[in-house]
Protein backbone atom coordinates (compact mmCIF):
# COMPACT_ATOMS: atom_id res chain seq x y z
CA UNK A 1 0.00 0.00 0.00
CA UNK A 2 1.86 2.89 -1.19
CA UNK A 3 -0.45 5.35 -2.10
CA UNK A 4 -2.52 6.14 0.45
CA UNK A 5 -2.54 5.38 4.37
CA UNK A 6 -4.81 3.00 6.24
CA UNK A 7 -6.16 3.97 9.29
CA UNK A 8 -8.33 2.01 12.01
CA UNK A 9 -9.45 1.92 15.23
CA UNK A 10 -9.69 -0.68 17.58
CA UNK A 11 -12.21 -0.09 20.21
CA UNK A 12 -14.77 -2.05 22.94
CA UNK A 13 -18.38 -1.35 22.53
CA UNK A 14 -19.20 -1.37 26.36
CA UNK A 15 -16.82 1.86 26.49
CA UNK A 16 -17.60 3.52 23.31
CA UNK A 17 -20.40 3.83 20.84
CA UNK A 18 -19.76 3.39 16.99
CA UNK A 19 -20.33 7.20 16.75
CA UNK A 20 -17.43 8.19 19.30
CA UNK A 21 -15.58 5.76 18.39
CA UNK A 22 -15.58 7.21 14.38
CA UNK A 23 -15.56 10.39 15.35
CA UNK A 24 -12.39 10.07 17.73
CA UNK A 25 -10.91 8.01 14.55
CA UNK A 26 -11.09 11.21 12.04
CA UNK A 27 -9.95 13.62 14.79
CA UNK A 28 -6.82 11.75 14.62
CA UNK A 29 -6.14 11.03 10.69
CA UNK A 30 -3.79 13.67 9.24
CA UNK A 31 -5.09 14.88 5.40
CA UNK A 32 -8.33 13.88 3.46
CA UNK A 33 -10.26 10.89 3.94
CA UNK A 34 -11.20 8.76 0.74
CA UNK A 35 -14.00 6.73 1.98
CA UNK A 36 -16.73 6.72 5.10
CA UNK A 37 -15.25 4.72 8.24
CA UNK A 38 -17.04 1.01 8.15
CA UNK A 39 -18.09 -0.54 12.20
CA UNK A 40 -16.91 -3.91 11.32
CA UNK A 41 -17.82 -5.90 14.55
CA UNK A 42 -15.68 -8.66 15.67
CA UNK A 43 -16.12 -11.78 18.19
CA UNK A 44 -12.96 -12.83 19.45
CA UNK A 45 -12.60 -17.46 19.99
CA UNK A 46 -11.65 -20.33 18.18
CA UNK A 47 -13.33 -23.33 17.44
CA UNK A 48 -14.08 -26.59 19.84
CA UNK A 49 -12.83 -28.57 16.64
CA UNK A 50 -10.89 -27.45 13.62
CA UNK A 51 -11.02 -30.36 12.15
CA UNK A 52 -14.26 -32.29 11.65
CA UNK A 53 -14.10 -35.18 9.74
CA UNK A 54 -14.07 -33.88 6.52
CA UNK A 55 -13.74 -30.47 6.90
CA UNK A 56 -11.05 -28.37 8.15
CA UNK A 57 -11.56 -24.72 9.22
CA UNK A 58 -8.89 -22.50 8.42
CA UNK A 59 -8.29 -18.29 8.63
CA UNK A 60 -11.33 -16.58 9.54
CA UNK A 61 -13.75 -19.65 9.65
CA UNK A 62 -11.18 -21.81 12.24
CA UNK A 63 -11.38 -18.00 14.35
CA UNK A 64 -10.50 -14.37 15.47
CA UNK A 65 -8.31 -12.95 18.13
CA UNK A 66 -7.82 -9.59 17.62
CA UNK A 67 -6.08 -6.66 15.14
CA UNK A 68 -3.53 -5.61 17.83
CA UNK A 69 -0.57 -8.65 16.99
CA UNK A 70 -2.30 -9.06 13.65
CA UNK A 71 -1.63 -13.09 13.86
CA UNK A 72 -4.46 -13.86 11.74
CA UNK A 73 -1.99 -14.39 8.33
CA UNK A 74 0.07 -16.53 10.09
CA UNK A 75 -2.36 -18.77 11.37
CA UNK A 76 -4.01 -19.40 8.15
CA UNK A 77 -0.67 -20.52 7.32
CA UNK A 78 0.55 -22.53 9.73
CA UNK A 79 -3.16 -24.45 9.34
CA UNK A 80 -2.43 -24.86 5.73
CA UNK A 81 1.26 -26.33 6.94
CA UNK A 82 -0.16 -28.69 9.59
CA UNK A 83 -2.93 -29.84 6.97
CA UNK A 84 -0.52 -30.98 4.62
CA UNK A 85 1.72 -32.57 7.64
CA UNK A 86 -1.09 -34.29 8.18
CA UNK A 87 -3.29 -34.80 4.82
CA UNK A 88 -5.25 -38.00 5.24
CA UNK A 89 -4.49 -40.67 3.20
CA UNK A 90 -6.23 -44.09 2.95
CA UNK A 91 -9.04 -42.76 5.39
CA UNK A 92 -9.09 -39.86 7.72
CA UNK A 93 -7.95 -41.16 11.38
CA UNK A 94 -8.64 -39.88 14.63
CA UNK A 95 -5.10 -39.53 16.35
CA UNK A 96 -4.10 -37.01 13.11
CA UNK A 97 -7.42 -34.67 13.63
CA UNK A 98 -6.47 -35.05 17.35
CA UNK A 99 -3.12 -34.11 16.85
CA UNK A 100 -4.12 -31.14 14.28
CA UNK A 101 -6.74 -29.55 16.56
CA UNK A 102 -4.70 -29.30 19.66
CA UNK A 103 -1.98 -27.91 17.59
CA UNK A 104 -3.93 -25.55 16.19
CA UNK A 105 -5.74 -25.16 19.61
CA UNK A 106 -2.42 -24.31 21.66
CA UNK A 107 -1.09 -22.45 19.00
CA UNK A 108 -4.27 -20.01 19.36
CA UNK A 109 -3.81 -20.16 23.40
CA UNK A 110 -0.21 -18.79 23.20
CA UNK A 111 -1.31 -15.75 21.24
CA UNK A 112 -4.31 -15.19 23.25
CA UNK A 113 -1.29 -15.19 26.75
CA UNK A 114 0.42 -12.74 24.76
CA UNK A 115 -2.74 -10.38 23.90
CA UNK A 116 -4.85 -10.73 27.22
CA UNK A 117 -0.61 -9.71 28.24
CA UNK A 118 -0.53 -6.02 26.97
CA UNK A 119 -4.05 -5.40 29.27
CA UNK A 120 -3.34 -7.43 31.79
CA UNK A 121 0.04 -5.16 33.20
CA UNK A 122 -0.60 -2.14 31.54
CA UNK A 123 0.43 1.01 33.38
CA UNK A 124 -2.49 2.91 32.12
CA UNK A 125 -5.28 3.54 34.21
CA UNK A 126 -6.50 6.50 33.12
CA UNK A 127 -9.90 5.38 31.89
CA UNK A 128 -12.31 2.08 33.01
CA UNK A 129 -11.58 0.22 29.96
CA UNK A 130 -8.03 0.54 31.26
CA UNK A 131 -8.73 -0.20 34.71
CA UNK A 132 -11.21 -3.28 34.20
CA UNK A 133 -9.39 -4.86 31.75
CA UNK A 134 -5.77 -5.16 33.81
CA UNK A 135 -8.14 -6.23 37.32
CA UNK A 136 -9.36 -9.41 35.03
CA UNK A 137 -8.37 -12.82 35.84
CA UNK A 138 -5.93 -14.04 33.51
CA UNK A 139 -5.18 -17.88 32.21
CA UNK A 140 -2.52 -20.17 34.40
CA UNK A 141 -0.51 -20.57 31.62
CA UNK A 142 -0.24 -16.48 31.37
CA UNK A 143 -0.39 -16.43 35.37
CA UNK A 144 3.05 -18.83 35.03
CA UNK A 145 5.21 -16.54 32.50
CA UNK A 146 4.61 -13.70 34.27
CA UNK A 147 5.42 -15.26 37.66
CA UNK A 148 8.55 -16.97 36.36
CA UNK A 149 9.81 -13.31 34.75
CA UNK A 150 8.88 -11.23 37.72
CA UNK A 151 10.53 -14.04 40.15
CA UNK A 152 13.68 -14.53 37.90
CA UNK A 153 13.72 -13.17 34.59
CA UNK A 154 13.27 -16.63 32.86
CA UNK A 155 10.99 -16.48 29.46
CA UNK A 156 10.96 -20.17 27.07
CA UNK A 157 9.44 -20.29 23.92
CA UNK A 158 7.12 -22.74 23.85
CA UNK A 159 7.13 -25.24 20.79
CA UNK A 160 4.21 -24.03 18.60
CA UNK A 161 4.51 -20.10 20.02
CA UNK A 162 4.74 -17.66 17.37
CA UNK A 163 5.93 -15.23 19.95
CA UNK A 164 9.61 -15.48 20.70
CA UNK A 165 11.80 -15.14 24.20
CA UNK A 166 12.24 -11.49 22.94
CA UNK A 167 9.01 -10.87 22.19
CA UNK A 168 7.59 -12.04 25.14
CA UNK A 169 10.52 -9.54 26.82
CA UNK A 170 9.45 -6.57 25.25
CA UNK A 171 6.30 -6.57 26.40
CA UNK A 172 7.28 -7.26 29.98
CA UNK A 173 9.65 -5.08 30.61
CA UNK A 174 8.38 -2.25 28.36
CA UNK A 175 5.13 -2.16 30.39
CA UNK A 176 7.10 -2.51 33.76
CA UNK A 177 7.13 -5.61 34.69
CA UNK A 178 10.37 -5.74 36.11
CA UNK A 179 12.54 -9.34 37.40
CA UNK A 180 13.21 -9.44 41.21
CA UNK A 181 16.22 -11.26 40.04
CA UNK A 182 18.25 -12.35 37.12
CA UNK A 183 20.68 -15.43 36.08
CA UNK A 184 24.05 -15.74 38.08
CA UNK A 185 26.08 -16.42 35.37
CA UNK A 186 25.82 -12.77 34.74
CA UNK A 187 28.03 -12.35 38.42
CA UNK A 188 30.79 -14.17 36.21
CA UNK A 189 31.29 -11.42 34.53
CA UNK A 190 32.49 -8.15 35.03
CA UNK A 191 31.50 -4.91 34.33
CA UNK A 192 34.32 -3.90 31.90
CA UNK A 193 33.59 -7.58 30.03
CA UNK A 194 29.78 -6.81 29.85
CA UNK A 195 30.31 -3.39 28.34
CA UNK A 196 32.84 -4.71 25.94
CA UNK A 197 30.82 -7.43 25.27
CA UNK A 198 27.65 -4.96 24.74
CA UNK A 199 29.43 -2.46 22.64
CA UNK A 200 31.07 -5.86 20.28
CA UNK A 201 27.08 -6.59 19.44
CA UNK A 202 26.50 -2.82 18.93
CA UNK A 203 29.00 -3.03 16.02
CA UNK A 204 27.46 -6.35 14.82
CA UNK A 205 24.18 -4.87 14.48
CA UNK A 206 25.39 -1.41 12.97
CA UNK A 207 27.51 -3.48 10.38
CA UNK A 208 24.30 -5.26 9.37
CA UNK A 209 22.54 -2.11 9.22
CA UNK A 210 25.48 0.16 7.37
CA UNK A 211 24.37 -2.62 4.51
CA UNK A 212 20.82 -2.59 4.69
CA UNK A 213 18.55 -0.35 2.01
CA UNK A 214 16.34 2.12 3.80
CA UNK A 215 12.50 1.64 3.46
CA UNK A 216 11.94 3.89 0.35
CA UNK A 217 14.97 2.33 -1.67
CA UNK A 218 13.59 -1.96 -0.70
CA UNK A 219 10.39 -0.92 -2.17
CA UNK A 220 11.85 1.12 -5.43
CA UNK A 221 13.96 -1.76 -5.54
CA UNK A 222 11.75 -4.87 -5.19
CA UNK A 223 8.08 -3.60 -5.12
CA UNK A 224 7.03 -0.12 -6.53
CA UNK A 225 3.13 0.46 -7.24
CA UNK A 226 2.15 1.66 -10.23
CA UNK A 227 0.32 5.23 -8.42
C1 LIG B 1 -8.08 -3.75 7.63
C2 LIG B 1 -7.53 -5.11 7.96
C3 LIG B 1 -6.18 -5.24 8.25
C4 LIG B 1 -5.63 -6.49 8.57
N1 LIG B 1 -4.30 -6.59 8.84
C5 LIG B 1 -3.76 -7.80 9.10
C6 LIG B 1 -2.36 -7.95 9.32
O1 LIG B 1 -1.59 -7.01 9.30
N2 LIG B 1 -1.89 -9.20 9.60
C7 LIG B 1 -2.71 -10.28 9.66
O2 LIG B 1 -2.24 -11.38 9.91
N3 LIG B 1 -4.04 -10.17 9.45
C8 LIG B 1 -4.58 -8.97 9.16
N4 LIG B 1 -5.91 -8.84 8.93
C9 LIG B 1 -6.75 -10.02 9.04
C10 LIG B 1 -6.62 -10.92 7.82
O3 LIG B 1 -6.50 -10.16 6.65
C11 LIG B 1 -7.88 -11.78 7.73
O4 LIG B 1 -8.06 -12.43 8.96
C12 LIG B 1 -7.71 -12.83 6.62
O5 LIG B 1 -7.59 -12.22 5.38
C13 LIG B 1 -8.93 -13.72 6.63
O6 LIG B 1 -8.79 -14.65 5.59
P1 LIG B 1 -9.90 -15.75 5.37
O7 LIG B 1 -9.52 -16.44 4.11
O8 LIG B 1 -10.07 -16.55 6.60
O9 LIG B 1 -11.25 -14.94 5.23
P2 LIG B 1 -11.70 -13.90 4.06
O10 LIG B 1 -10.48 -13.19 3.48
O11 LIG B 1 -12.78 -13.12 4.66
O12 LIG B 1 -12.22 -14.91 2.96
C14 LIG B 1 -13.49 -15.51 3.05
C15 LIG B 1 -13.98 -15.63 1.62
O13 LIG B 1 -15.18 -16.40 1.64
C16 LIG B 1 -16.12 -15.78 0.82
N5 LIG B 1 -17.44 -16.19 1.31
C17 LIG B 1 -18.09 -15.79 2.42
N6 LIG B 1 -19.26 -16.42 2.53
C18 LIG B 1 -19.35 -17.26 1.48
C19 LIG B 1 -20.34 -18.18 1.03
N7 LIG B 1 -21.45 -18.40 1.70
N8 LIG B 1 -20.10 -18.88 -0.12
C20 LIG B 1 -18.95 -18.70 -0.80
N9 LIG B 1 -17.98 -17.82 -0.43
C21 LIG B 1 -18.19 -17.12 0.69
C22 LIG B 1 -15.87 -14.29 0.97
O14 LIG B 1 -16.38 -13.55 -0.12
C23 LIG B 1 -14.34 -14.27 1.00
O15 LIG B 1 -13.78 -14.20 -0.29
C24 LIG B 1 -6.48 -7.61 8.61
C25 LIG B 1 -7.85 -7.48 8.31
C26 LIG B 1 -8.37 -6.25 8.00
C27 LIG B 1 -9.85 -6.14 7.67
Amino acid sequence: LQSRVGNGLVYSSDYLSDDQATSLLLTNIQGDTLIEPRVIPFKTGQRHFHWKKNVVALGLAAGFLEPLESTSIHLIQRGIIRLMQMFPYGGINQPDQHEFNQQMSDEYEFIRDFIIMHYHITERTDTEFWRRNSAMSIPDSLQHRLSLFQESGRVFQAEGDVFGENSWTQVMLGQGLTPASYHPIVDMMSDHELRQFMRHQLQRVELVIKQLPDHNAFIAKYCPARL
